[in-house]
C-alpha cells in the first residue's frame, strides 16, 4: 500500500506535509493516514491483526491523498501515528480522543491513563498535526491565497454488522459550498453511491479538523470518506485518486461561483 512520496516532501516526526508550498487552493489532510505505533506503546495490547485493521487507521485514505495532492499541485498534511494512540479528529474533550474501546474491540493499552500519559500523547501526535495544519492555512492567507480544505478517510465496508452501501460519503455541517457541487459532480457518476452525510455526520463529533482550521475562518471545507475496499489496492486508489483529482480541478465552491458569474455579467 505505500505510494512512492514526492521529491518536495518537507515532513519532520509525527507529521507529513507534501507540497508545503502547493498552488492548488485546496490543502488536504489525512488524519488517520497511518496505523504506526512508537514502540513504547507496544501493541496497546491488540493482537497484530488488530492493528492492521481499521479500527488502527484509515486503510488506503494516504495514497489517493497522496496521488491527488501530486497531481493538484495540493498541500498535504498527514499524521503517522496511529488513531490508537490519540484521535487526531476529535476535540481534546471527545470521550474517544484516546479510545477505550474502538467499534467492538477494547484497547487495553488505552485503559486507565493518567493525566501526564494523556498530554503526553496529545504533544507526540494532535498538537503537531493541527499546529503544522494552522501554519499552513495563516501562512496562505497571509499571502492572500485562495484556501479550501478537505480531509480524506477512509471507513470500513462493515461496522457492528451492518453492511455499508456507499461506494463514497461527503460529510459537511450546515456550508455546503464545497459539498454540494462535489456531490453534484459524483452523482453524475454512472455505477456510484455517493452518501451524503453518511457513513458519519458532524453530529458523530468526527468533523473536528474541518471545524477547527476551516469553519472557524470562514473557509470553504469538505470531509470525504471513501470505502476502504474500493481502495484496498493499487488499482482502485489510483481509479478514485484520478476520479476525486479530474472532479476537484474543475470544483468551484458554490458561492465562489455565484459571485464570478455577477462580476462576468
Ligand atoms: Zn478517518
Amino acid at each position: 500500500m505505500e505510494t512512492a512520496r514526492p521529491a518536495s516532501l518537507a515532513s519532520s516526526g509525527t507529521v507529513g506535509v507534501t507540497n508545503p508550498g502547493g498552488s492548488s487552493p485546496f490543502v488536504l489532510t489525512c488524519d488517520h493516514a497511518s496505523n504506526f505505533l512508537p514502540a513504547e506503546f507496544g501493541t496497546l495490547g491488540l493482537a497484530a491483526e488488530d492493528l492492521s485493521r481499521h479500527i488502527a487507521w484509515d486503510p488506503g485514505a494516504l495514497p489517493v491523498a497522496l496521488r491527488m495532492a501530486q497531481a493538484l499541485d495540493a498541500t498535504l498534511v498527514e499524521t503517522r501515528i496511529s488513531r490508537l494512540v490519540i484521535d487526531c479528529n476529535r476535540p481534546l474533550d471527545a470521550p474517544d480522543l484516546v479510545p477505550p474501546v474502538s467499534e467492538t474491540t477494547a484497547i487495553p493499552g488505552n485503559a486507565g491513563l493518567s493525566e501526564k500519559q494523556r498530554a503526553a500523547r496529545v504533544a507526540l501526535s494532535w498538537q503537531p498535526f493541527h499546529g503544522t495544519i494552522e501554519r499552513i492555512i495563516e501562512d496562505r492567507l497571509a499571502r492572500g491565497q485562495e484556501t479550501r480544505l478537505v480531509s480524506v478517510h477512509s471507513f470500513t465496508p462493515v461496522y457492528k454488522g451492518r453492511n455499508r452501501p456507499w461506494h463514497i460519503g461527503i460529510i459537511h455541517d450546515d456550508d455546503r459550498r464545497l459539498a454540494a457541487p462535489l456531490i453534484g459532480a459524483l452523482r453524475r457518476l454512472a455505477g456510484v453511491t455517493v452518501g451524503v452525510n453518511e457513513p458519519y455526520s458532524p453530529a458523530d463529533r468526527v468533523y473536528f479538523t474541518l471545524e477547527r482550521h476551516a469553519r472557524s475562518r470562514g473557509l470553504p471545507c469538505a470531509m470525504i470518506e471513501i470505502r476502504n475496499d474500493e481502495i484496498s489496492g493499487e488499482t482502485g486508489q489510483r481509479k478514485w485518486a484520478d476520479l476525486l483529482t479530474g472532479i476537484f480541478s474543475n470544483l468551484e465552491p458554490e458561492e465562489a461561483r455565484g459571485s464570478r458569474q455577477r462580476a462576468v455579467g
